[in-house]
């Protein structure tokens, strides 16, 4: 099975990534994630990539179409996998298409959480993270313990300089102007799934995994649900 996983910051991609990745045996391919371990493999690929980072530039297209190529050729990805962050624009949409048509495999279904921008802009503004061990809690869904300190390790909660609002608020934007017609894409394509993600994380679960299983149920002849 092989889905992308398209919404707004702050609906819940990751959670919803990692869920399905614990349920069904496939690898949850978030970009943040796969950009570090490319870093770390001090290959080629990898030492291209870091220069952009250490800049603060975009990577170009073709490192990351690249990068997404090599990674979803490992060994881990021979049942399918779930891509977090990738695609971003049409154009990269295109691209994975034609990069997977080549080696004749095909994207199951694009899976969008819709949330309002005024709801996202919400919930990455009660986005708080751990100064000392990462972990990220969200206040609206779970106060700590303890004010300002991580429940796990005690350390300190900070909120991220990109979480603020004018940050966020030209993150939406961004999304908007280049990612959002993505989702058409993949609607035209039939591939698109766009489920409600203002809800409790479980109830999105229930029903991301209620159409996972029907599209994965024997005889199920890849139309959308
Ligand atoms: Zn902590």
């Amino acid at each position: 099975m092989r889905v992308v996983l398209l919404g707004l910051p702050g609906a819940g991609k990751g959670t919803q990534g990692e869920r399905i990745s614990k349920k069904y045996g496939i690898p949850h391919i978030s970009t943040g994630n796969m950009i570090r371990s490319i870093i770390d493999s001090g290959s080629e690929l990898g030492e291209l990539v870091k220069q952009y980072t250490t800049a603060g530039k975009l990577i170009p297209d073709e490192y990351v179409i690249e990068m997404v190529q090599q990674r979803v050729a490992e060994d881990d990805c021979q049942k399918g996998w779930i891509l977090d962050g990738f695609p971003r624009t049409v154009q990269q949409a295109i691209s994975l298409d034609k990069s997977l048509s080549d080696k004749s495999i095909e994207i199951d279904y694009a899976l969008e959480i819709r949330i309002s921008e005024e709801e996202a802009l919400r919930r990455i503004s009660q986005r708080r993270e751990c100064s000392e061990c990462g972990m990220v809690y969200n206040l609206m869904h779970k106060e700590t313990a303890v004010e300002g300190v991580c429940d796990k390790c005690g350390g300190k909660l900070y909120q991220r300089t990109d979480d603020n609002i004018e940050t966020a608020s030209a993150r939406l934007k961004v999304y908007m102007e280049q990612t959002h017609p993505v989702v058409h894409y993949y609607a035209q394509a039939g591939k698109l799934i766009s489920i409600n993600g203002e809800r409790d994380i479980n109830e999105v679960f229930a029903e991301v995994d209620a159409l996972t299983a029907k599209l994965l149920s024997p005889g199920h002849q890849g139309e959308v649900l």
